[in-house]
């Protein structure tokens, strides 16, 4: 990417916290904070916490130019406005744009994007795309996906990002799974999408619900429920119980229907899984059971013609990808 000399203050805006960094050209954080989203104290002061992190990392760099400001935030946002369209975790925001709020103050441009897609974009060119390059493996399309507490995740296309008209595509937690009128609610407000049936929630919700209506034996049964977690279940599962295995077992299902929708219609050569339900995923062995139930759904040998791996660079995806938006931004210039 862009040669130019000088960093970029990134941001990764979650529903718990608001981390910053300094990124250099390399990809490489210099220095990073992180600070709690103050969920619950009104938009202005989410805003105020969120800038006085930013001034905070302009301040470290001292005299070192600074090409940009890349911001990952949590949610559907216009990335042209920087608007928010009903952000799930970061509700307080809705309707506002930060790029609106912080421009005349911050002075550098400031670049927005959905945090799954600009982690899918650093892993593309900095983390799972390039452990592939390095052992001789072109990668032309990544699919990304992050499992946690909700799905998201990205499309990158020859380097480049799948924006969509208003910057929003790749939702890839609501597309549909489960048509049924019974099936479970998602976030969105709709029923049976891949983030209502694999999400780290969906994981635990299903597992207090089984919990709560049989008697059948199983080791979870003593947990506290109020803090059972799918990692707990996903523990349960190694341990051989029923139950868990039961779980599991549906949830690699519908997230197998999930990837082989998306191999259809983006075509990948490599699908990235991060997200903490991934972590469960790699302690268990699962990504080969998960890799053959896909591919056995999928129409060609050439859709097949897949490589699936766990994500390389960890939390600090989204402000990695967020620089290489700003860096890519001053190429187009
Ligand atoms: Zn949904």
């Amino acid at each position: 990417m862009s040669s130019q000399a000088g960093v970029i203050v990134a941001m990764d805006w979650g529903g718990s916290w608001a981390r910053t960094s300094v990124v250099n050209h390399a990809g490489e954080l210099m220095w990073t904070t992180r600070v709690p989203t103050p969920q619950g104290t009104g938009s202005e002061n989410m805003l105020r916490v969120g800038e006085e992190a930013l001034l905070q990392a302009i301040s470290w760099c001292q005299s070192t130019p600074i090409l940009g400001i890349g911001i990952a935030v949590a949610g559907p946002i216009d990335v042209e406005s920087g608007i928010f369209y009903t952000p799930p975790n970061l509700l307080e925001l809705n309707g506002i744009s930060l790029i609106e709020a912080w421009q005349d103050r911050l002075i550098y441009p400031i670049h927005i994007g959905n945090d799954a897609t600009l982690a899918a974009l650093a892993e593309y060119h900095l983390g799972a795309g390039l452990c592939q390059r390095k052992v001789g493996r072109d990668v032309k399309t990544l699919l990304y996906l992050t499992i946690s507490t909700g799905v998201g995740g990205g499309v990158i296309d020859r380097g480049n990002i799948l924006l969509g008209a208003h910057g929003m595509a790749a939702e890839i937690g609501h597309i549909k799974i489960d048509t049924s009128s019974s099936a479970d609610l998602c976030n969105c407000g709709g029923r049976g999408c891949l983030e209502a049936l694999v999400s780290g929630t969906a994981i635990a919700r299903k597992t207090v619900n089984a919990l709560s209506n049989r008697s059948e034996t199983t080791i979870l049964k003593d947990i506290d429920i109020t803090r059972l977690s799918s990692q707990d279940v996903f523990t349960a599962y190694s341990a051989g119980d029923s139950l868990s295995e039961r779980i599991i077992n549906e949830v690699i299902s519908d997230l197998a229907r999930g990837i082989s929708d998306l191999i259809h219609s983006f075509n990948p050569d490599l699908v990235v899984l991060g997200g903490g339900v991934t972590v469960g995923l790699s302690t268990t062995n699962l990504l080969g059971n998960l890799k053959s139930q896909i591919s056995d759904s999928l129409m060609s040998e050439r859709h097949k013609d897949f490589e699936i791996m766990y994500a390389q660079l960890g939390d600090s995806s989204g402000m990695i990808g967020a620089s290489l938006m700003v860096q890519s931004s001053l190429q187009d210039i």
